[in-house]
């Protein structure tokens, strides 16, 4: 059910706001300068409208989940970013490495259950050799070929390039032959240098991120890409994110969607607050209007919360991320969602969006309507 023009038109009261809408509505292009004054504008109903129009034309009432699992391999991890709370030293009581055995039985569990999508993301251990990312890889799609993995971040291939002294495209080539199909889009935190350096200055940084993805495209491997927001980072900065972003996909079209994360602060030696419902809201539905070339927007519900997903579904974002089953690394900083949902949950909880659930492959492709 698409909305209608007229009443979208209708909720906006701020002129220069008008001005923006009537060039979003007739599917124009919008600039940084414009997407920062939808940031800096209060009238939230207005931008939900706005997005939700996009959306709809789109996706109609379809929201998407996928019925996947998350493994995090180990949570030692080399660099120390002073925004998480999941990366540890080897010597912290915390500090765990899951063996191939292990991963191979929550993998096991997930097929079983009629899961097909690993995604697969982790710590960066000092110890770890650069042949261990590539046989995870490797030996989940020995014993489950059915299985589409999704697996190491940029700031992780970035690492592997590192310690093997080989180039981006060498490392990707040789993760795509073990069975590696898609990237997924963390460690893109905030790309502005002056924010990079406080909370994460160790880790590769946004040049490298970006060159890992459009390496990744360029090779036929399709991406995920992120921006975690509510830190230390101004709206600016946020919107010269998205439009790096935006630049990339105009060359590539490689990334599948843009996810938003909402930072929380606790455990982290950075701390601050948790942003606010109205920001997250917000930050969905600009990413909607800004990134005119990304098919999806996530409203990932791990770190939105699931009451909060709900709404964002109905400003501008269409995909809820998936079952999960098991997320440990936006638990370990203070989530309050669970840590997996069963299809009946996220199928009602859709549902109770007023949109229709819709189960997804890795790539978008539908595999079932709920309606
Ligand atoms: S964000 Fe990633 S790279 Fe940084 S400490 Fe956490 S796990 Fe390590």
């Amino acid at each position: 059910m698409e909305l209608a023009i007229d009443d979208v038109l209708k909720s906006v009261q701020d002129e220069r706001l008008l001005d923006i809408s009537y060039k979003v509505l007739s599917g124009d292009r919008i600039n940084e300068e414009e997407a920062l004054y939808l940031f800096e504008s209060n009238e939230l109903t207005a931008l939900g409208m706005l997005a939700e129009y996009i959306n709809r034309k789109r996706h109609g009432m379809n929201a998407y989940f996928i019925v996947n699992r998350q493994i995090n391999p180990t949570n030692v991890c080399v660099y120390q970013c002073d925004f998480c709370a999941f990366g540890v030293k080897k010597s912290d009581p915390k500090a765990y490495e899951m063996s191939m055995e292990e991963i191979l039985k929550k993998v096991e569990e997930t097929y079983l259950a009629g899961g097909r999508e690993i995604h697969m993301v982790g710590g960066i251990p000092a110890h770890w050799e650069y042949e261990r990312y590539v046989s995870l890889v490797r030996e989940i799609k020995k014993h489950f070929p059915e299985i589409v993995i999704k697996a190491w971040t940029a700031i992780e291939i970035h690492h592997m390039a590192k310690i093997s002294k080989k180039n981006y495209r060498e490392v990707l080539e040789e993760l795509k032959e073990a069975g590696l199909e898609a990237l997924p889009g963390g460690g893109a935190e905030i790309f502005s240098e002056r924010a990079r350096a406080i909370i994460s200055p160790n880790k590769a940084n946004a040049q490298e991120y970006l060159e890992v993805h459009r390496t990744a495209h360029k090779l036929g491997i399709p991406t995920n890409a992120t921006m975690l927001y509510g830190h230390v980072e101004t709206l600016s900065e946020r919107v010269e994110h998205m439009a790096k972003l935006r630049e990339i996909q105009d060359d590539t079209g490689g990334f599948q969607v843009f996810i938003p994360l909402a930072y929380w602060p606790e455990g982290t030696r950075l701390g601050g607050r948790r942003t606010s419902s109205v920001d997250d809201l917000k930050t969905i539905a600009v990413s909607r209007i800004f990134l005119d070339n990304f098919e999806h927007i996530k409203a990932y519900w791990i770190t939105l919360g699931e009451k909060l997903t709900q709404v964002a579904l109905n400003f501008g974002a269409d995909d809820v991320d998936g079952t999960i089953e098991e997320e440990k690394i936006v638990h370990s900083a203070g989530t309050r969602s669970a840590y997996g949902h069963s299809v009946d949950k996220l199928v009602s909880l859709i549902k109770k969006a007023g949109k229709v659930p819709t189960e997804r492959d890795t790539f978008y492709n539908v595999k079932r309507v709920y309606s």
